[in-house]
């Protein structure tokens, strides 16, 4: 199909330009825009409408795929992976039930069934799969919400939060951002969450959580975390299940976006010791697992309770357990089971912790170089670290960095100052590249501080 040579076209240019290009550069939105042209009265031909959009694309796409992207926590995509997106876009299957795609919905539950093991994660628990961790955490976080008020005698999904028994949520001060935004969706308020103290890593303090535990009245959500997004720090999973598995209608969830995946590893699983003792856990694929976006997963230990958050009614909708929207925010949506699965596969047990170990060593690698010449602000229990400059405005050198296009890097505010995040996450990043990286900004950070000092500005 001539269609699909000039995407292979593009496909096959971008991809063989990754480890090259530079990294980052800032695209003006303006000639974006005008690049794209207008919509025309009569349409054109699809070959050249994808070889000029290609065109006008290009200089507006970051290579955040590409191996020297250290920003936010970002997986590039698994050549396996892709192809098999590409195939999940040939098929154009709708995964919302199983009778629109048994294809569909059986490799979710099979991609999910490999998932709860590499893992550690109880084998019967309900997987869904979600658009990010921000989704998953939304939908397990309601299924949280349905079996705690359930436990007192409400019934949330008909009568609503309106006249419904308080529920205390205590969450660490490090957890991230989209916990929060799924506690405003889910009508528990952002200001509600009482934040239980952490340590300078950023992990929840147990002894905090049981005096926070002790003055809860009733039905209590628990928010953990596996993977700090600045510091890759895990909660001390172990002692916070032992204390909610200690008092009645408590759910505990875990924000495992990245983390979680340490358990794949069996030189990291002891940082996440315990996880499978939640309730709840939410999961990225498209970061650490290297799938295209967009591509994570809930899961959650009470299938019945997903199932009543999420499950919709109609008599021309039959749903039944096989029903992959039984378990989704989600009604119509691709097959996002497929890219896991084939990642998985390709991949194998080994592949996963390899994965995992060469990210987390690489981190440790770049650590040791910022560390001669920077101040190292976490310790690199996983893939993230934080950085800081003597003199050096980190706005300002992140900055600095982008505009080089060496590679990408992104800033923070941690323990109340600025701070440089480092994150790697992709399959294809060496030790080339961090050390060519992290050699360059240390270069572009003493050319500040020289500046700062008053050199040449
Ligand atoms: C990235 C991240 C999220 C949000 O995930 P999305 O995939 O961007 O929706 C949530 N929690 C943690 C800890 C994360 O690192």
């Amino acid at each position: 199909m001539e269609e699909l040579d000039a995407a292979r076209r593009f496909a096959d240019r971008w991809l063989a330009s990754l480890p090259d290009r530079p990294v980052g550069v800032p695209a003006d939105p303006a000639a974006l825009r005008s690049a794209l042209g207008d919509l025309p009265d009569d349409g054109l031909p699809a070959a050249g409408v994808l070889d000029d959009l290609a065109a006008a694309l290009e200089p507006g796409l970051v290579s955040s795929g590409g191996p020297r992207y250290f920003g936010f926590v970002t997986g590039g995509t698994l050549p396996v992976a892709l192809a098999a997106d590409w195939m999940v876009a040939a098929a154009d299957q709708d995964a919302a039930v199983a009778v629109m795609s048994p294809a569909a919905a059986v490799v979710e539950e099979v991609a999910g069934g490999w998932v709860l093991d590499l893992l550690g994660l109880p084998g019967d628990a309900a997987v869904g799969f979600a658009t990010g961790a921000q989704t998953a955490n939304i939908a397990c976080l309601a299924a949280a919400r349905h079996a705690l008020l359930a436990g007192v005698g409400h019934d949330v999904e008909a009568d609503g939060l309106i006249g419904a028994p308080p529920v205390t949520v205590l969450l660490g001060a490090a957890a991230h951002a989209t916990v929060v935004q799924a506690l405003r969706l889910l009508g528990f308020g952002a200001r509600h969450a009482v934040r239980v103290p952490t340590d300078a890593q950023g992990r929840l303090l147990p002894e905090e959580l049981r005096s926070a535990l002790a003055a809860a009245p009733g039905p209590v959500l628990v928010c953990a975390q596996a993977g700090q997004v600045n510091t890759g720090a895990c909660d001390p999973l172990d002692e916070i299940a032992a204390l909610v598995r200690a008092r009645e209608h408590t759910w505990m969830h875990v924000d495992g976006a990245f983390g979680l995946w340490a358990a794949a590893s069996p030189a990291r699983r002891h940082l996440v010791v315990a996880a499978d003792r939640a309730d709840s856990w939410a999961v990225d694929a498209h970061k650490w697992l290297n799938v295209p976006y967009d591509s994570a997963l809930t899961v959650v230990r009470d299938r019945a309770a997903l199932a009543a958050a999420m499950s919709v009614s109609a008599p021309y909708l039959p749903l039944g357990d096989l029903d992959p929207s039984t378990r989704t925010l989600e009604n119509s949506r691709r097959a996002r089971g497929i890219p896991v699965y084939a990642a998985l596969r390709a991949l194998g047990r080994r592949g996963v912790a390899d994965l995992v170990d060469r990210c987390c060593d690489l981190a440790r690698r770049a650590a040791d170089r910022f560390a001669a010449h920077a101040e190292v602000l976490n310790d690199v229990v996983l893939n993230q670290v934080l950085v800081r400059f003597p003199g050096v405005d980190v706005a300002q050198l992140a900055r600095a960095v982008a505009e080089d296009g060496t590679c990408w890097v992104g800033t923070t505010v941690w323990d109340g100052a600025p701070a440089l995040r480092f994150s790697v996450s992709n399959w294809s990043t060496t030790a080339a590249d961090v050390d060519v990286s992290v050699d360059r900004i240390l270069a572009l950070a003493v050319e500040l501080s020289g500046r700062g000092a008053g050199g040449p500005a």
